[in-house]
């Protein structure tokens, strides 16, 4: 048995998020139909696709841009003509006081999440450790284990808003809320992954506040926002400050395979992220920078994203709604998150006398992939509040027919779940 340092061993150990993603790939391969209702994955939206096809087509004709593409390193921060074009947008845009300086790039927005977690949070020179404040979970899975000292997150419970029969959703619980002196940073996804929450302009005011008050950062992961790819049902005010750090990425722009993600913040902390890519990757991926820089000197970027990319999410979202509402037993206590946006539908099963994880065996043995909500729950490990067993996140981005039959049979096996005896 190798005998791996602490580094190694925290990153190579058999996390129950690596099991899950093993068991999906492992029933993505079994024979006859599967119902891949799990993952992550956007949709392939064909008028995106024409238009970054188009792209690449201009790319090819401009001499030597190809060679150039694929045989030239980036400095560490990201290609400067998509910083600069990135930030000008975003001023003209938004009015902020940004230019390149306060823009890196990684290889994708989960790659700058380890690296901006690490450097906030963890063990510092004088022995003390400092944590990653997740204010209201449930959480993105991909932060989980992404922390090099335990107890990385700490998170709370949320507190519930009933919206409808079947419609809820979660809230910051500020009355139970701390902001302790071993928080280094406060950090949301926005629209929220798993549950398609978008948490209001009001909670990220007081959230802003707190963090600028502790001086702290406060980390917006934008994977889902605005301006791209707007997968956003709800209007929302986007903000950034001095401490605000605003993450962002092209994978749900329709390109995840090339690994694009941006990090907004202070010059500081983009040069610190740019000195840790440097070590850890050298360069970042120039392909998707180049693919949309015309795009962001255009504003063509904007239109994409609010003509096509919302309206095609917004009517999956709807469509995926109106199916559960037409399968789902009506009588059963099964609650749905509002759906504001990303790409998910999160289910709560209220009471339920089996686990979601059993609920995922079944489901798994009729085809059927979904995520058991337990591993969304960062920061609340050892709370052993029942509501972490009682929830599903169903990605709704996949074909209609896919997704029907799907839903079918999960509202089938929901109607069984809540008649098997408890254990
Ligand atoms: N943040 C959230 C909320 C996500 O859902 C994802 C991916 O699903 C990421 C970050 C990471 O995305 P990427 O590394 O592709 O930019």
């Amino acid at each position: 048995m190798m005998n791996f340092s602490k580094f190694g061993a925290k990153l190579t150990a058999k996390t129950g998020i690596l099991e899950l993603m093993e068991d999906l790939g492992r029933a993505m391969n079994q024979q006859g139909t599967v119902y891949m209702l799990g993952g992550g994955n956007p949709s392939h939206i064909p008028v995106v696709e024409k238009i970054l096809r188009g792209q690449m087509e201009e790319l090819m004709k401009e001499q030597g841009k190809f060679e150039h593409i694929i045989g030239d390193y980036d400095i560490p921060q990201g290609k400067p003509s998509f910083l600069r074009a990135l930030a000008e947008f975003l001023h003209k845009k938004y009015g902020w006081r940004i230019t390149a300086e306060n823009i890196a790039v990684t290889v994708g927005s989960q790659n700058g999440f380890f690296y901006l977690f690490n450097m906030l949070g963890g063990e510092f020179a004088d022995g003390t450790r400092k944590k990653i404040l997740l204010p209201l979970c449930p959480e993105y899975i991909g932060y989980a284990d992404q922390g090099l000292t335990s107890d990385f997150f700490v998170s709370f419970r949320p507190t519930v808003e009933y919206l409808g029969a079947h419609t809820f959703k979660y809230h910051v619980d500020f009355d139970s809320l701390e902001v302790s002196k071993d928080v280094a940073a406060i950090c949301v996804s926005r629209p929220t992954n798993p549950t398609g929450n978008v948490v209001t302009d009001e909670e990220i005011r007081k959230l802003s506040s707190f963090a600028k008050e502790r001086g702290i950062p406060f980390i917006i992961d934008n994977a889902y926002g605005e301006p791209f790819p707007n997968i956003l049902f709800t209007p929302v005010k986007l903000i950034w400050d001095e401490h605000i750090i605003l993450a962002m990425s092209l994978s749900k722009f329709g390109m995840p395979s090339l690994r694009t993600g941006i990090v907004i913040a202070r010059k500081e902390i983009i040069a610190a992220i740019s000195g840790i890519n440097a070590i850890v990757a050298l360069a970042n991926t120039s392909l998707a920078q180049e693919l949309v820089t015309p795009l962001l000197q255009s504003g063509e970027i904007t239109r994409i994203s609010n003509e096509i990319i919302k309206p095609f999410y917004k009517e999956k979202s709807q469509i995926a709604q109106e199916l559960v509402a037409h399968y789902f037993d009506d009588s059963l206590p099964y609650f749905v998150h509002k759906s504001e946006g990303a790409l998910f539908l999160w289910f709560w099963f209220k009471d339920f006398p089996i686990t979601t994880k059993e609920l995922y065996e079944r489901l798994k043995k009729r085809k059927v992939i979904v995520v058991p909500g337990s591993y969304f729950f960062p920061g609340l490990e050892h709370d052993d509040w029942e509501h972490k067993g009682q929830c599903i996140r169903v990605n709704f981005a996949r074909p209609r027919e896919e997704f029907e039959a799907g839903i079918k049979i999960i509202a089938e096996e929901v109607k069984r779940g809540y008649k098997s005896a408890p254990h």
